[in-house]
């Protein structure tokens, strides 16, 4: 229901936590985060507010300048801390945020299953991040593209891969999603006030775009890999 990523310098945990907060009106039953930490992916999560996910994080503060942050609504899998996002591939290397639905994911399951993937929850979201573990080839690019290309229904995505820790990448059918545009640091949100503390300069993602961020820059593509140009859009209002 909510999405939130960061790149760049700072601990993003806190800016993570913030972002979701600010996407609250957009109701949510569970929330979580995942964070490239110098011990790999690092993931915590929670079925109710934000406010429990802080709890947890009390005690294990998630150490790293990039992650991903969601708040559910859940479609497919009750509300419970186990199918609650982020979801990861079986060795941790991947790790997903996701709002929408994913249809063909009983299809998909089963065929991901029969190479292997071992599923942990009840959510449509799950194959995504096996999807993209089994497509990968040394490039995180590539192996988004090439899942959602198996994907049918309505995703918005923010994808981070512990094989690539100085990239985020971020992809939208038929959910939103926009990218702010910082200095050496770049953020991706499900709508403006998740960002706006940070900048006013965004990216509004339309269907069918993707958008790598690094702390170096932003690159715009579409699913099928074609560079796009788009014009930032300057936001003078406040929350
Ligand atoms: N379909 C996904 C799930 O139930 C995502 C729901 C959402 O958009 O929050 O986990």
């Amino acid at each position: 229901c909510g999405i939130m990523g960061y790149i760049g310098g700072k601990p993003s945990q806190h800016i993570l936590l913030n972002g979701l907060k600010k996407l609250e009106y957009r109701g949510y039953d569970s929330a979580g985060i995942a964070v490239c930490t110098e011990q790999g992916l690092k993931v915590v999560k929670s079925q109710g507010r934000i406010l429990e996910l802080e709890n947890r994080l009390q005690d294990e503060e998630l150490a790293g300048t990039i992650g991903i942050g969601h708040t559910r609504w859940a479609t497919h899998g009750r509300p419970s801390d186990l199918n609650s996002h982020p979801h990861t591939d079986n060795d941790m290397k991947f790790s997903v945020v996701h709002n929408g639905i994913i249809e063909n994911y009983l299809e998909l399951k089963e065929e991901l299953s029969g190479q292997g993937a071992q599923f942990v929850s009840e959510t449509d979201t799950e194959v995504v991040s096996h999807l993209i573990a089994a497509h990968y080839d040394g490039d995180i690019v590539k192996a988004v593209q090439a899942a959602t290309k198996r994907m049918r229904g309505a995703y918005a995505l923010a994808v981070l891969s512990a094989h690539e820790p100085d990239k985020l990448v971020a992809v939208r059918l038929h959910s939103p999603l926009i990218i702010g545009i910082g200095e050496g640091e770049h953020f991706v949100g499900s709508d403006i006030p998740a960002i706006l503390e940070h900048t006013r300069d965004v990216y509004i993602l339309d269907d069918g775009e993707m958008a790598v961020l690094a702390r170096e820059g932003v690159e715009l593509m579409t699913i099928e890999g074609n560079l796009i140009a788009k014009t930032p859009l300057r936001v003078n209002w406040d929350l």
